[in-house]
């Protein structure tokens, strides 16, 4: 390991390190019984004669043999969120920050709930700027590190920017932490860096977040995933709400994601292509100022009068991310990238409301 030093009992919060989890029905007894009247379910049925009377697996081991299999992690350094990767980082925020004590290192502009998540957690945030072209500034970083920080968000590809950081400053970050780095990596799919979950066993103080909800089309499901080493991943296991995925989600993940899987390289082909063909027809407005290198399935455009051309937008049924009041992105759109007639008419609309 290249930080023999870390103990991650002594960055836990006092009150987890020693926690006793609460103890399901289903951790108490798991097999196959003859007659199941531990949990309180109802024998009966579910209304709606539906087959949704019993508890679901509290640590959906047959999804996380799938999951395994795509992702080549073993299921002991993952968790699976049943609210999306959110859910991972409020988790982390509970099991590493001692409320009105310990802090956060978050980059702005970045993705908004490390810091509603820190304040819903009363931990407090320190913003270490990202630089004018949105790379991480690692030798400030650090120096914002003090004994009481104990967790650091990466975001890359970074969300409202779009590109990925130098791989250099997300190392020098994550060696000189004592605490947990956690890079969301949430846009990794549409990116040519390769991801830090194959760099987990060098670091034990990282942690990498990623999801379903983006490349893979399943926003609605709520599916998000956390990696980490199996003693970070073991604290989770037992912070986690007891039944933090239900039943169904855990059914229809396994069936599609055993069967589909390969349906994702396809999502990512098209989106990325959608995204090349973008770029030159958002050049030709006028305008258009700038569009930031993306390595995601968004651009961030740099528009004049960007306020008013999203109001426009808006009125015309086209709807599109304002960020034109987020630090460092002033005059600036964020534009997912859509299907081609989605984004036909979005480049119709613009060159109306633009000329
Ligand atoms: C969209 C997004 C997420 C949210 O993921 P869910 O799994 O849907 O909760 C996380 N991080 C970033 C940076 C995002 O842009």
């Amino acid at each position: 390991m290249a930080d023999s030093n870390f103990v991650l009992s002594d960055i836990l919060r006092n009150n987890i390190r020693n926690i006793t989890p609460y103890s399901t029905a289903r951790d108490e007894f798991q097999g196959v019984a003859l007659v199941n009247l531990d949990a309180n379910e109802n024998s009966f049925g579910s209304v709606g004669n539906g087959n949704y009377n019993r508890y679901p697996d509290p640590y959906q081991h047959e999804l996380k043999q799938v999951v395994s299999k795509i992702k080549g992690m073993p299921v002991d350094q993952m968790f699976l969120g049943g609210s999306g990767s959110d859910e991972g980082i409020g988790l982390l925020y509970t099991a590493f920050c001692e409320p009105g004590v310990d802090n956060a290192i978050v980059c702005p502009p970045t993705y908004g709930m490390y810091g509603v998540s820190a304040e819903i957690n009363d931990v407090a945030c320190k913003e270490v700027p990202l630089t004018e072209d949105f790379q991480l500034q690692a030798d400030k970083v650090i120096a914002a590190m003090d004994d009481h920080t104990k967790l650091t968000w990466i975001c890359s590809p970074n969300n409202p920017s779009g590109n990925s950081y130098d791989r250099e400053s997300i190392r020098k970050v994550i060696v000189a932490a004592k605490g947990i780095v956690v890079i969301d990596e949430a846009y990794i799919d549409f990116s040519t860096e390769k991801s830090w979950l194959y760099e987990l066993e060098k670091y034990p103080n990282l942690v990498v977040l990623q999801t379903f909800s983006k490349a893979w089309g399943l926003a609605n499901c709520r599916l998000g995933m956390m990696f980490a080493s199996k003693e970070i991943i073991a604290v989770i296991n037992k912070i986690k709400l007891p039944y933090n995925m239900n039943g169904m989600m855990q059914k229809y993940a396994c069936e599609i994601l055993s069967k589909y899987a390969s349906q994702k390289d396809d999502y990512v082909e098209e989106i990325l292509a959608e995204r090349e063909k973008l770029i030159p027809e958002l050049e030709k407005i006028p305008a258009v100022q700038k569009i930031y290198p993306s390595d995601a399935n968004f651009l961030l455009v740099k528009i004049t009068n960007a306020h008013e051309v999203y109001k426009s937008l808006v009125q015309q049924g086209i709807i599109v991310r304002d960020r034109t009041k987020v630090f460092l992105c002033q005059d600036c759109l964020r534009i997912t990238v859509g299907t081609a007639k989605e984004n036909k008419m979005l480049i119709e609309k613009l060159k109306e409301i633009c000329k």
